[in-house]
């Protein structure tokens, strides 16, 4: 089955068939080629031929076809590979954007017993797949790096039985981690996440803190936490309210001047925060996608002047398009991440499916809630949230999505869908789901339509995460 999009401001159709491939066209060769018309002598004839975009006479596409499909969907075999722990909801912060997700210092009741941190653990042994990331995650998790400690201890001990490959990693705002803690981060290989909003004036009225100081402390701390487990050991994102819309290289510029390899742009989150603050710092998903589309500019001019930037989540989009694998990143997948990719063990000892149906729940909205950790894997994967999500699950079975060209490199965010829309396969009408991955692979394809060299060496080195400089020819990086 072929689908087709006309691709904006160009005179071009993009057309994608079930196996992720892609072509870029004319709209007279599209409609052509739709219609059976395209003939040998044509000049694309072999090449779409090649691509399966034209049957080949007495058929033998299919098993291709599954092949591809096996290829970019192995990640189903794998079931829940990241599970998160929210070790506390306390938080010394207070960001708009976050006034669901967190509790006062001093609250008492907001922290993981090691009753249901001890019970969470079997959960992930449960898990089928042989590589689990284990992320700890608050309010700020470091105000419990006593239970972090524990948690890492008694998960390596009982992987000596297991012999399963695991990656730790703390989202933690750095403050309150001193020379013990991240020698420990550093011993135990657990990668740290921090965020850094864009320049001290913003990033400091955005995640206020006690002393006033946000951005100086993260610095300072990032600094600090660099000297310990090493410049990469340390990776950093922005929450991208509506007074960072206006600036897109004061974002990436302070970025840039932290010494970061990469950043990942992402639309603020539309959960976590009262209506009231949404007015004040959300925003419409087209204004993300103008910013996107400025932003990107600029990245691809910094790489193309030879400085090798990455933008993360282009990265993962350009793996969906340009290779034949999928990214494994569980926020942009068919079947969709929640539950299936994704276990959150909450401090209060609930089960999600997703950090977003987490904080759906912290809203009031109990829908998604799996079951608790004391409960088996098959019981939790088997709940009640588990089938209701699953109808929301497949995009290529979606409503819109099943006839959209952008379904190879897409997905289906079923949690977004039903805290938005009521139910979990939602409307792509109204979808800002839709609307960004819309906006953003029209952007992309309108890059690859015009086939400047030094955007596609970059999008190849970025899709392959390799150096820019490894790429010999766009589209070919040695083995
Ligand atoms: S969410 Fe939108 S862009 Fe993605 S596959 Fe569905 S219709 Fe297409």
């Amino acid at each position: 089955m072929l689908r087709s999009i006309d691709l904006m401001a160009r005179s071009q159709s993009l057309v994608t068939n079930a196996r992720g491939e892609y072509a870029i066209l004319s709209r007279a060769d599209r409609e052509a080629l739709q219609a059976g018309r395209l003939t040998s002598e044509h000049a694309r004839f072999h090449d779409l031929l090649a691509l399966g975009m034209i049957e080949r006479p007495g058929g033998g596409g299919v098993g291709l076809e599954a092949a591809a499909e096996r290829t970019r969907k192995a990640f189903l075999l794998d079931g829940p590979a990241l599970h998160i722990f929210v070790v506390t909801l306390r938080c010394d912060h207070a960001c708009g954007y976050c006034q669901v997700s967190r509790a006062a210092t001093g609250a008492e009741g907001f922290d993981m017993s090691w009753d249901d941190a001890r019970a969470a653990i079997d959960r992930v042994f449960e898990a089928p797949a042989q590589a689990l990331t284990v992320e700890f995650q608050g309010g700020e998790p470091a105000l419990r790096f006593d239970l972090i400690e524990r948690i890492v201890l008694e998960i390596e001990q009982l992987n000596e039985i297991h012999r399963r490959n695991i990656r730790f990693s703390l989202v933690s705002t750095l403050h309150h981690l001193g020379h013990d803690e991240l020698a420990f981060c550093r011993d135990h290989q657990i990668h740290i996440s921090t965020s850094i909003d864009g320049p001290a004036p913003l990033h400091d009225r955005q995640r206020p803190n006690p002393t006033h100081d946000s951005f100086a402390r993260t610095v300072e701390s990032l600094a600090r936490a660099r000297a310990v487990v090493g410049h990469e050991g340390v990776a950093a994102m922005p929450t991208l309210t509506r007074a960072a819309m206006a600036d897109p290289k004061a974002v990436i510029d302070v970025y840039r001047e932290l010494g970061f390899a990469s950043i990942f742009l992402r639309p603020i989150s539309p959960y976590g925060f009262a209506r009231k603050t949404r007015r004040a710092i959300g925003y419409d998903m087209g204004a993300f996608v103008a910013f996107y589309n400025q932003a990107l500019q600029y990245l691809l001019e910094l790489n193309r002047r030879g400085e090798p930037m990455v933008e993360t989540y282009a990265s993962i989009l350009l793996r969906h398009i340009m290779t034949p694998f999928g990214s494994g990143y569980v926020d942009l997948r068919s079947p969709a991440g929640a539950g299936l990719g994704v276990l959150v063990y909450n401090y209060d000892g609930q089960v999600y499916p997703a950090d977003e149906a987490r904080m759906a729940a912290e809203s009031g909205d109990r829908r998604f809630t799996l079951g608790t950790v004391h409960q088996s894997f098959e019981t939790l994967m088997s709940s009640p949230a588990m089938r209701w999500l699953a109808t929301g699950a497949v995009a290529e079975q979606l409503p819109g999505c099943r006839d959209c060209a952008f379904v190879p490199f897409c997905g289906a965010d079923p949690v977004y869908h039903a805290a938005a829309h009521g139910d979990p396969i939602g409307d792509r009408a109204t979808s800002d789901f839709c609307t960004k991955h819309m906006g953003l692979f029209q952007i992309l394809f309108g890059h690859l339509a015009e086939g400047d060299p030094e955007t596609l060496r970059t999008f190849t080195a970025w899709a392959f995460n390799r150096a820019r400089d490894e790429v010999i020819d766009a589209g070919y990086v040695p083995q």
